[in-house]
């Protein structure tokens, strides 16, 4: 069963590792988890499945666009995360994984 919210202990981790900044633009105002994989679609709260964006970040990652001056689309921010995440834990990572 999969706890339904990220602990303090792993959030300060995963800010820790990001260097308390957004992993896109490296922009350190309002930063928040956002989770690769959805929780809806089995994603975990493990480290390797999270990463640290700012707010106008996390809403493109939605689908939210908020800022006019942005080309990028969800899919955009999910391979840019992927290629991020990638270069920490890759080769031996697999945040689509199904399972404990
Ligand atoms: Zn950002
Ligand atoms: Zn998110």
């Amino acid at each position: 069963m999969l706890s339904a919210k990220v602990s303090n202990q792993t959030r300060k981790a995963v800010y820790a590792r990001d260097g308390y900044r957004c992993a896109l633009c490296d922009s350190t105002k309002y930063i928040q988890i956002h989770h690769l994989v959805k929780r809806s679609q089995g994603g975990s709260n493990s480290v390797q499945n999270l990463v640290t964006l700012c707010a106008d970040c996390h809403a493109l990652a939605h689908g939210i666009i908020l800022n006019d001056g942005w080309e990028a689309t969800p899919q955009d921010v999910e391979q840019a995360l992927v290629e991020y995440l990638a270069d920490y834990y890759a080769p031996d990572w697999n945040p689509w994984a199904v399972g404990p």
